[in-house]
């Protein structure tokens, strides 16, 4: 148990532990490190909000689990999902998370018969997971009682809303008491949502993990515009101000890593290439030379650049744009690593600006324009 102990830090313990063994889970994913501890200790309802596939399931499953002890005879809460697939998934997941414990979870949904799901119920059911159609059916026939749950689930609320179930969900809102709590899920948040757990809510929180930055505040971002045959110059006076000096320029092509290589040496720095058609085993002591800092200066293409771990990089220098914004957020990835700061500088001649802006718009980062450290604008 001990590898699950970010799970436990979290408030959950060894019973609802035991089955993430077999689960294979072994860290919580970040919707699950929002939403466990927040149901575990506060009281507030919760509008849980993270991409497809990051665990939502189980960043409500978990808890309630927790919180749920023993079989009281009553349903102690309900799931809503909009399909019988995800019905039936999520009855699953949650049988498959609370294994050995002797809970019943019954999944609830049109097509299969009523008096199957009328027995399971009878025959004493802790939670229920359903589609709405099925649920309000089974509320009629006075099969289903939800007056004493705990918890009311919505499940993909984005798409049950998009699905037009905002009626059937207030209709069965009806059917339960006011002291239960209520708990959204949900890949996005359209303005409908927020309006539904404002009317039906009490006092509630959202807990969203956004998705991934594609690049780091740490890494400052700006830009030169240079002239293609200014860009040398430019690069030199780069490299003189900086009091400490360590990055990775990325070139176009192999022939122009090599003359800039070239040029760089002869102006008596420390640069080596990297790019195909350099040997393997070159390549290998050349990054083992750059690691090591015995050269400050690594010359690259993107491809032979592509899987280098190197943490510490004071700069990345694109020496030439890159040719599309993925391997831009690759190359800049390189510096503002593991909390120390980096600049990213790009070089774009006056053509290449809409280039430029399409990078922006596609990371959603501001690229600032600076001036070429030393050159005076004397026209200004
Ligand atoms: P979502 O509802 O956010 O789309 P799911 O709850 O369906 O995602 O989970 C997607 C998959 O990830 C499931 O197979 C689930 O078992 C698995 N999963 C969830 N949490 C974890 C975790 N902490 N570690 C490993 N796998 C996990
Ligand atoms: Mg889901």
């Amino acid at each position: 148990m001990e590898r699950l102990k970010e799970f436990r830090a979290l408030g959950l313990t060894d019973k609802t532990l035991k089955p993430l063994i077999e689960k294979g889970f072994e860290k919580p994913s970040p919707i699950q490190a929002l939403t466990i501890p927040a149901l575990l200790n506060g009281d507030k309802d919760i509008i849980g909000q993270a991409q497809t596939g990051t665990g939502k399931t189980a960043a409500f499953s978990l808890p309630i689990l927790e919180k749920i002890e023993k079989v009281t005879g009553n349903i102690q809460a309900i799931v809503l999902a909009p399909t019988r697939e995800l019905a039936v998934q999520v009855a699953e997941e949650m049988n498959s998370l609370s294994h050995g414990r002797g809970l019943r979870i019954t999944p609830v949904y049109g097509g299969q018969s009523l008096e199957f799901q009328r027995k399971q119920i009878k025959r004493g059911t802790d939670i229920v997971v359903g589609t709405p159609g099925r649920v309000i059916d089974l509320i009629n026939r006075r099969i289903l009682k939800l007056d004493a749950i705990d918890y009311f689930i919505l499940d993909e609320a984005d798409e049950m809303l998009n699905m037009g179930f905002v009626d059937d969900i207030e209709e069965i809102l009806r059917a339960t008491n006011d002291n239960k709590r209520m708990l959204f899920f949900s890949a996005t948040m359209p303005r409908e949502i927020l309006r539904v757990a404002q009317e039906h809510m009490g006092e509630h929180e959202v807990l969203a993990v956004k998705k991934r930055e594609l690049t780091t505040d740490l890494t400052e971002q700006i830009y030169f515009e240079v002239k293609e045959r200014d860009k040398f110059e430019a690069l030199c006076r780069i490299i003189d101000i900086e009091s400490e000096f360590y990055g990775i320029v990325f070139c176009r092509t192999k022939n122009d890593c090599n003359v800039l290589v070239g040029k760089l040496n002869d102006r008596g720095y420390d640069a080596e290439g990297l790019h195909g058609d350099i040997t393997q085993n070159h390549r290998e002591l050349t990054l083992r030379r750059f690691k090591s800092k015995r050269i400050n200066l690594l010359v690259a293409t993107d491809v032979a650049a592509r899987g280098i771990d190197v943490n510490d990089l004071t700069h990345v220098i694109n020496y030439a744009i890159p040719q599309d914004p993925e391997s831009y957020v690759h190359r800049i990835g390189r510096t503002g690593r593991a909390g120390k700061e980096g600049t990213a500088i790009t070089f774009i001649t006056p053509s290449e600006y809409r280039r430029l802006l399409n990078i922006q718009r596609i990371t959603k980062t501001e690229i600032k324009k600076e001036k070429v450290p030393g050159v005076r604008d004397v026209i200004e």
